[in-house]
């Protein structure tokens, strides 16, 4: 594994050109509909919740079981990977799309009506 490549250097575009690369290499983009991604991102999150099915790790057991880790990893992934498809088949900005969002919920979840991370009663 390439260890220039990490979150510090790469950029949204960059991970935007490599899965738009990937799909249009394998001529993907006719099975890549906005139905099929909004569906392949919910099934490979499924897949990210399975691994928690009937188990009830603390945050300290998964960091020191490289196994599951692993596994956790390969399905943020593949969520990840199906979200820029998306991204890519609708032509969105993300950057845009997520300073856009992170305003609404500055707004909806306003600093001054939560303490100590619960809702303050008016
Ligand atoms: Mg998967």
């Amino acid at each position: 594994m390439n260890s220039d490549i990490c979150d510090a250097n790469k950029t949204i575009d960059f991970f935007k050109k490599e899965v738009e690369e990937f799909v249009k290499n394998r001529q993907w983009s006719k099975y890549h509909t906005p139905k099929e991604l909004a569906q392949a991102i919910s099934i490979e999150s499924a897949e990210l919740m399975e691994l928690f099915l009937f188990r009830n790790y603390a945050l300290e057991e998964i960091l020191k079981n490289p196994e599951l880790l692993s596994k956790i990893s390969d399905e943020i992934s593949d969520v990840f990977i199906y979200l820029l498809s998306f991204v890519n088949a609708l032509n969105l900005d993300l950057t845009t799309a997520f300073q856009t969002k992170m305003e609404k919920n500055r707004k909806k979840y306003n600093l001054q009506e939560f303490s100590n991370g619960f809702y303050k009663k008016k």
